[in-house]
């Protein structure tokens, strides 16, 4: 065992033996503490220490119950959380989750990478992550209004715009942050921006909702300009059929990229001369209504493959945006081996642990979520701006600043991931976060 294993193995042991069982989280602790526990040890300021150890432990876990009636006039009970993982140098901020998977295991990993990744923006953002076990599928709109009336009515007691400002995340967009921010108002008595990713006439930022997809690819093209490529040309396998594979999707043909797949639970959608944009509007049109994506119509050139998944397609870059752990290590090698390049999560840790290992044994160059999918929760800190002025800024100003904050995001962990020819895009960009993060908690003293 190297110096390195022997920190990596003892932090964990502590880090685990207060998470039993909760391998997500215990995953994406460790992916960061084998990139930057030496350079934690290295330092000299007694009141560095420990920061990644504390940092795996939240500020707190705000849970609650969440009662509401449903179409049949039956009572229905749910259960709620906001973790508030660190605001060392900002606001907590990061999404919230409503998904039967949802719980505080779950949470505390998506509130872990989010402190890094709102770090890596450049932004002052903290970074925390909310949700509930409520399962909307099925449900009516009347429904989903009742129940984020009830999920508020909790929560805003946590929230505000220098405290804690959630967003959307997985089934919840536009329309349940209305409900929401509705309904935090309502409690408030008070109009300020305590959430992000609101419409765009009660204080919503421009490109919002395709800032996380957009920006992937922003991401892709500066990975791809630093090996002197362009996106033109390239074939892009593409799992899930949400906000972040759809506008990615999107994106990316309009850059010229052939985009070869989109996919859901029921199946993958594959287009071997690449999506049109109609065909991809379909989908997303098809995701609104609460439905798969089986039977598309012919006249979009799709072929529906029942329970297939995308990996082995054979493309020149793969963007996981479904969801966490989506990605097995066979499923790498199906990638690997039908020609894959690049990597780039559009999702959070959609690669397992195994799937992680095998790329980086392949040298493959692979960017971490915290990295490549950062342009959502940036645009979300341009929504915190901008209502803190009272201001709106146009689509062209956001898409400007939002490839200049993926350029900068890219330039930050690539500087630290930087190998000779390759580029460690993981290493770096758990680096650079850590860096900032832990300059902030050093400042403060103990605390
Ligand atoms: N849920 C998104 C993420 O995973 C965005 C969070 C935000 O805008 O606060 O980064």
């Amino acid at each position: 065992m190297t110096d390195r294993q022997v920190l990596v193995r003892d932090f964990m042991k502590a880090v685990k033996d207060r998470n039993e069982g909760q391998d997500a989280f215990l995953q994406a602790v460790q992916e960061v503490a084998e990139d930057v526990i030496t350079i934690e040890k290295a330092h000299s300021d007694y009141a560095a220490a420990k920061v990644l150890e504390r940092l795996s432990e939240p500020d707190r876990i705000i849970g609650f119950r969440v009662t509401w009636e449903d179409d049949n006039g039956e009572v229905q009970i749910n259960r709620g959380w906001r973790v508030q993982m660190s605001n060392a140098i900002g606001p907590y901020k990061g999404g919230i989750r409503f998904h039967p998977t949802v719980g505080p295991s779950i949470l505390k990993f998506l509130g872990f990478e989010q402190v890094f990744k709102n770090a890596l923006t450049g932004l002052p953002l903290g970074g925390g992550k909310g949700g509930s076990d409520f399962n909307p599928k099925g449900r009516s709109t009347r429904e989903i209004m009742r129940f984020c009336q009830a999920f508020m009515a909790e929560l805003s007691h946590h929230i505000g715009p220098d405290r804690d400002v959630p967003a959307g995340d997985i089934n919840v967009g536009t329309r349940e942050i209305g409900f929401l921010f509705g309904a935090y108002k309502r409690h408030e008595g008070q109009f300020h921006g305590a959430i992000t990713g609101k419409g765009q006439a009660f204080g919503g930022s421009a490109m919002r909702v395709e800032a996380t997809g957009y920006g992937l690819i922003y991401f892709v093209q500066n990975m791809l300009a630093e090996q002197g490529q362009s996106i033109e040309g390239k074939r892009i396998v593409i799992s899930g059929k949400g906000n972040v594979a759809t506008h990615a999707a999107e994106k990316a043909i309009c850059e010229g990229a052939k985009v070869i797949s989109l996919s859901d639970t029921s199946g993958t959608l594959v287009n071997e001369d690449g999506f049109g944009q109609d065909a991809v509007k379909w989908v997303q049109d098809r995701k609104a209504a609460g439905e798969d994506v089986a039977d598309p119509p012919l006249s979009l050139g799709l072929t529906f493959k029942e329970n297939a998944l995308p990996w082995g397609l054979g493309a020149d870059i793969v963007l996981p945006c479904a969801t966490q752990n989506e990605m097995h290590k066979s499923h790498a090698k199906d990638a690997l081996d039908a020609g894959a390049k690049i990597i780039a999560e559009g999702a959070n840790m959609p690669l397992t642990a195994g799937a992680a290992q095998l790329v980086a044994d392949e040298n493959i160059h692979y960017a971490p979520g915290k990295a490549a999918n950062a342009g959502g929760v940036a645009i979300s800190g341009l929504e915190m701006s901008q209502n803190a002025h009272g201001q709106f800024q146009s689509s062209e100003q956001i898409d400007t600043a939002l490839k200049d904050i993926m350029k900068g995001i890219h330039h930050r962990a690539a500087g630290e991931g930087r190998d000779g020819n390759f580029i460690n895009y993981r290493r770096g960009a758990n680096i650079a976060a850590y860096r900032k993060v832990a300059d902030a908690m050093t400042a403060y003293g103990v605390i």
